[in-house]
């Protein structure tokens, strides 16, 4: 069974009906990155930058950050590298003084995309570093906690000024750096038109869209299904997301951990995902299920996921999806 798996880690992530399936790697550390480059990831799709940040009492300078950003690049050697922007708040264990330490509610509070832009030196910063690590290989910017689309705007328009600012200096950065959204907030996942011609692509951040869209802290054992994507209202959403994306011809993928549960996969291929950023640990077991499945056959079934009313009927759903044993 190990072995099996394990050779699947030279096959295409190819459905039976020959679609192919981007599945992008999510990493936060060298290994991370040595094993999505040696598991054939398509790329990584979301680099998380704060433990560049956290457990450590001074902020990393643009040249320690600019060393680390490269250096996954040239890991990949190629392959396209998602970087996330600091995605840092309250919620997290911050030492260096960034996060307000005391907010009343940190899910809600100054973190991510908000946080960046309130601290406009320690972003630019950041910015500078991963836009000079474009110099060296495919490179794409990803933004956290986006809520609507000044936040989106505010963002293009620094990181152009930034790109002015360093071609100024001489550094050589890469002609194109795509910019991305994610959609963890329910505001943006319902506004996502507003602003999706403002963006490369997008990246769903499920984690944090079950969390907002069904109020349930992710953190919080108590809750037990409370929190869990599979409620009809987070379907009907990431439904609505993956089209409109689709339809605007964005690339769009699922970067939180449903994308890594392969028994969820045939449910995400039939909304009409195609791109899936998931740990390395979790690749080949969904790139096993994507194998096992037909893609028209599972579209033709969307329509009867979406009518399903509860989270039983959902896992009934699930239940009659083709099993991916190899
Ligand atoms: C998410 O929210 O789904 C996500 C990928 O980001 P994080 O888990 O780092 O909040
Ligand atoms: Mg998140």
């Amino acid at each position: 069974e190990r072995k099996q798996l394990h050779r699947l880690r030279r096959e295409p992530s190819r459905t039976l009906d020959g679609v192919d399936i981007r599945l992008w790697a999510n990493a936060e550390s060298r290994e991370d990155v040595t094993s999505a480059h040696a598991l054939g990831a398509a790329g990584v799709g979301l680099y998380r930058t704060e433990f560049l940040f956290l457990q450590r009492s001074e902020l990393p300078d643009e040249e320690e950050q600019f060393r680390a950003y490269r250096d996954v690049v040239l890991g990949m050697t190629g392959r396209a590298v998602t970087i996330r922007t600091m995605d840092i708040g309250a919620d997290k264990a911050d030492r260096t003084g960034l996060a307000l330490s005391d907010e009343p509610n940190p899910a809600l509070g100054l973190r991510g995309v908000r946080l960046s832009l309130a601290r406009a030196d320690v972003f630019e910063t950041q910015l500078r570093a991963i836009l000079r690590a474009s110099g060296y290989g495919p490179l794409r910017v990803l933004v956290p906690m986006i809520s609507g689309r000044e936040e989106v705007v505010a963002v293009a328009s620094l990181l152009r000024r930034i790109a002015r600012d360093l071609r100024s200096e001489g550094h050589e950065i890469a002609e194109h750096v795509p910019f991305g959204a994610m959609i963890e907030v329910p505001a943006a996942a319902l506004a996502l038109p507003c602003f999706i011609g403002d963006v490369d692509f997008i990246s769903i951040g499920t984690n944090d869209l079950t969390q907002y869209l069904l109020a349930a802290d992710r953190g919080n054992d108590a809750l037990g299904e409370l929190y869990s994507p599979l409620h009809p209202a987070m379907l009907r959403l990431l439904h609505q997301v993956i089209r409109t994306a689709r339809t605007r011809g964005k690339p769009v993928a699922v970067c939180g951990e449903m994308a890594g549960d392969a028994l969820l996969t045939p449910l995400l291929l039939a909304l009409g995902l195609e791109e899936f950023s998931l740990h390395p640990a979790t690749m080949l077991e969904v790139r096993r299920a994507v194998r096992a499945q037909r893609l028209d056959a599972l579209r033709a079934s969307a329509s009867a996921l979406l009518r399903c009313r509860d989270r039983e009927a959902i896992l009934r759903w699930l239940q009659r999806v083709p099993p991916a044993a190899s």
